[in-house]
This record gives C-alpha cells, structure tokens and sequence, in this order.
C-alpha cells in the first residue's frame, strides 16, 4: 500500500496551514494530478470543496466527483414543497441533472451511483463498486465529508466508506475532510488544520452553486461559512480541511 508518510512540510501539501504559517511555500506548492471528491449528496462537494476543486482543474489537475446518493430525501425538501406530490423518481432525475451541471461548472467528471438517501447504507457490494471506482481513478488526493460527523449519518457513512474503499483499492492514503452540515462544526469537533484560499474563484464557485436550483439557501449560506473561513485564515474567502492523519507527524526539530 503507497501510504503517505508524514513528514516536515507535509500539511503544506494543498494549503494553507492553521495558523497561517508557512503560507508562501503553501502557495508554492505542486497540485495534485488527480483529485477525487467523494459526496454523500448532490451538492456536499461543491458546497464545501467547490473553490478549492475549481483552483486544482485551473492548476491542470483532473477532478471528478463520485454522488453516493442522487439526494431525494436529505437535501431535497426545497424542490419537494415547490411541486407538491413531485415522484421520488422526478427528485431523483432532477437532482441528478443537477449534479452534473455543478460538476461540469467546476471542471470535473462525475459519477453518479444512487444508493439512495436518508439515511445511506452501504452493502459489501456497494463497498466494492466504491472501491472499484477509486482504483480506476487513482487519485492522488481524495476530499470527502468529516469522519466525526455522527450527527448527520449520511455524511458520517460516506467518510468511514471513503477511508474503508481506499483501503481496499490501494488508493492515496491523502483523504482531507471537508466542513460537516453548517452550524454543527463545534459539536461534532471539526476544527480545520489547513484552508485553501478561494478569494480568485469564489465567484465560480457561486456559479456552480448556483445549478443546484433545488437548494437556493446554499448561495447565502456557504457565502457566510467561506467569509467565515477567511477569516480564520487571514483571506477574504476560504474552504477548510482536516487532514486524515493515521499517523502522526515525525519532524526532526520542532521550528519555523
Ligand atoms: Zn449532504
């Protein structure tokens, strides 16, 4: 298994490091080949990740993204209460049109499976097309939900199905979790050890979100959450990751 060691200079790998330090050699930094984004629903990906995969296709990077779930009971009780007695079918195609629309703004390919939402279950066989589909990609960096995030069982199955599939395709061992649903971050301990900086896309990012018509609070939303972020970070706008550490950095001598 090609397992990234951790060494010194090892966060600075796609971003800028809690903190702030280091942000030049951050900024300098090679982007990955081949992202992969692994989303429970529709619009998890873009909404959390959406800047930082448009700067990485921008950099000359691949990008796809892998639904889960076409988002029919979860994330789309918006669209259900604009079309009264609207079919789980019809959701489901309308969310999917969707889907592929926002991924085609942000430069990426997708792949759709629909396993079904609320709540998400994943069979050994889906475990298996899952993983299947990682090998085939060979991602050099995979972003998907918060590992931690047991309030939202969805989300929380994508991330433990992530890590488990990309174990079992051999895949990159470089998993960064993007942001839980917003407004639960302090109670299921998301705190962000690096952010990209989205300031010079976030208008793109915007236009992405903006294809996901079923889910209009969106655009105001993840505005506030990326200020909010920047913020943290010293940038007017930014997406947070922690980094899936299995095992903890080994430095020579702790420094600047
Ligand atoms: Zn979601």
């Amino acid at each position: 298994m090609q397992r990234r060691e951790f060494v010194a200079g090892a966060w600075l790998a796609a971003g800028i490091p809690a903190g702030g330090l280091r942000m030049q050699a951050a900024a300098a930094a090679p982007a990955p080949a081949r992202v992969l984004a692994v989303s429970a629903h529709p619009a998890d990906f873009c909404s959390r990740a959406g800047g930082t995969l448009i700067k990485h296709v921008r950099a000359g990077a691949r990008a796809k993204v892998i639904w889960l779930t076409q988002g029919e009971s979860d994330e789309s009780a918006f669209l259900i209460r604009q079309r009264p007695g609207i079919s789980v079918d019809e959701v489901r195609r309308i969310r999917e049109k969707e889907a592929f629309a926002c991924a085609e703004v942000i430069g990426a390919e997708g792949r759709m499976f629909g396993f079904g939402d609320g709540p998400l279950r994943m069979t050994p066989e889906r475990m298996e097309l899952l993983a299947r589909e990682i090998a085939d990609f060979k991602p050099s960096l995979i972003l998907t939900h918060w590992k931690d995030e047991l309030t939202y069982p969805t989300h929380w199955r994508t991330a433990v199905s992530v890590i488990e599939a990309a174990q079992m395709a051999r895949a990159s061992w470089d998993i960064r979790f993007f942001e839980p649903n917003l407004g639960t971050a302090s109670r299921v301990g998301f705190v962000p050890d690096h952010y990209v900086d989205i300031g010079e896309v976030f208008e793109r990012k915007i236009e992405a979100l903006k294809t996901l018509a079923a889910q209009p609070a969106l655009v105001p939303n993840y505005t506030v959450c990326n200020r909010w972020r920047g913020l943290e970070c010293g940038r007017q706008y930014a997406e947070a990751f922690v980094r899936w550490a299995p095992k903890p950095p080994v430095h020579d001598l702790l420094g600047g």
